[in-house]
């Protein structure tokens, strides 16, 4: 096989792991691989990069910047929404190509009544798997985000808008598993001990049932790294239905692959549920949870109440009727966590992002 042909212009600095960016270095610069640790963690924690601050002659300062460059995004606006959950706030961010990908910063209730924050990242700009209640969807696959891009996502709001999220979920726009090697490499470099160093524990993959990407995070024996499904449907009827991708791996395959994925001994996989009034509200809709989620360990069911978005499929759900389901999947003995709805006023909520300006864009054309 020919070799990949070479960037064609400086590398991005976010999308490599320390040791990639000493490799790089090495043999592209003179003294690039001592200094390679310096800058990855400068870029990294500090969304900076100054080569010629390094005690370097300006000739070496300026091959620095020719082999690589600092991918952050441009913040183009925040919106916020305060709630009893606390603050909830999207940024919408702009890649270097004049698309835009959206991040979520969600306050969690940590068990000691402290507050916590989740981030929840885009992994494509759009999204091909065409979930019905979605609005992302609504878009199509615009183009995948890279690896740098993902990464650049939890840099950029750090250095510009300070925030500081302990978790991250990749559940923002796409199917993360969709862009799998972009997101493993995202992965590497988001754990990596000389830079932003989060731990496994604190990132959780999130799919539609991408069977093929399943077996692929299977394979790269990340045993603490957590998974959840977006499940919605527990017949293949209605599934069929509201999320194509159950067409190509039905139900009964999904759980095949679900049951073969390597746990941890406290591996916990997370079923999210979206409950539309009419379409998966009813008693035999939690019953079929139970029965599909039986051979796959233990399971947490996250609850999250429809969000009508601007073409809806049904009207959000009235408490009762959430407070009724949630008893009906634990009379079926499943543990359950119920979602407040956070951020429905700012389309930052479980199936709002997404920018209908780019609907029509493709990756091929000119920047907006
Ligand atoms: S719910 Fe997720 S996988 Fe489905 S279309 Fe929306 S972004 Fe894509």
């Amino acid at each position: 096989m020919a070799d990949a042909p070479p960037p064609a212009g400086p590398v991005d600095l976010l999308g490599l792991t320390a040791g990639q960016l000493a490799e790089a270095a090495a043999l592209a610069l003179p003294s690039g691989a001592g200094l390679a640790p310096k800058v990855f963690t400068a870029a990294h924690r500090h969304g900076r990069f100054a080569p010629e601050e390094l005690p370097i002659p300006p000739a070496n300062a300026a091959a620095w910047r020719r082999a690589f460059t600092l991918g952050l995004l441009t913040v183009v606006r925040t919106v916020e929404e305060d709630s009893e959950a606390g603050l909830t706030a999207k940024a919408v961010l702009r890649t270097a190509d004049g698309f835009e990908a959206e991040c979520v910063l969600i306050p969690m209730r940590t068990r000691d009544g402290a507050t916590d924050h989740t981030l929840c990242l885009s992994s494509q700009v759009g999204c091909r798997m065409g979930c019905a209640f979605c609005e992302t969807a609504r878009m199509g696959l615009v183009r995948q985000l890279t690896a740098g891009e993902i990464v650049a996502q939890v840099v950029t709001v750090g250095q510009a808008l300070g925030w500081r999220p302990r978790n991250l979920v990749f559940m923002g726009m796409g199917e993360a598993l969709d862009n799998a090697a972009n997101l493993f490499q995202a992965i590497r470099v988001l754990t990596d001990q000389r830079g932003l160093q989060y731990s496994f524990e604190r990132l959780t993959v999130c799919t539609a049932g991408h069977a093929a990407g399943i077996a692929a995070l299977a394979a790269q024996g990340w045993k603490r790294l957590n998974l959840s499904l977006s499940l919605n449907a527990a017949s293949d009827t209605v599934r069929d239905r509201l999320m194509p991708v159950n067409r190509r791996t039905p139900l009964a395959e999904l759980q095949r692959v679900l049951a073969a994925y390597p746990q941890r001994r406290n591996f916990i996989l997370g079923v999210n549920w979206c409950l539309m009034p009419g379409i998966n509200d009813a008693r035999e809709d939690a019953a079929q949870i139970a029965a599909f989620c039986r051979p796959l360990g233990r399971v947490l069911v996250n609850l999250i109440p429809y969000n009508p978005g601007s073409a809806p499929l049904t009207r959000a759900p009235e408490e009762d009727e959430v407070v009724r389901f949630v008893a009906w999947l634990r009379e079926e003995g499943l543990a359950v966590r119920r979602r407040i709805t956070k951020g429905r006023s700012i389309m930052a909520a479980c199936g709002q992002l997404g920018n209908p300006a780019l609907r029509r864009r493709r990756a091929s054309d000119p920047p907006a």
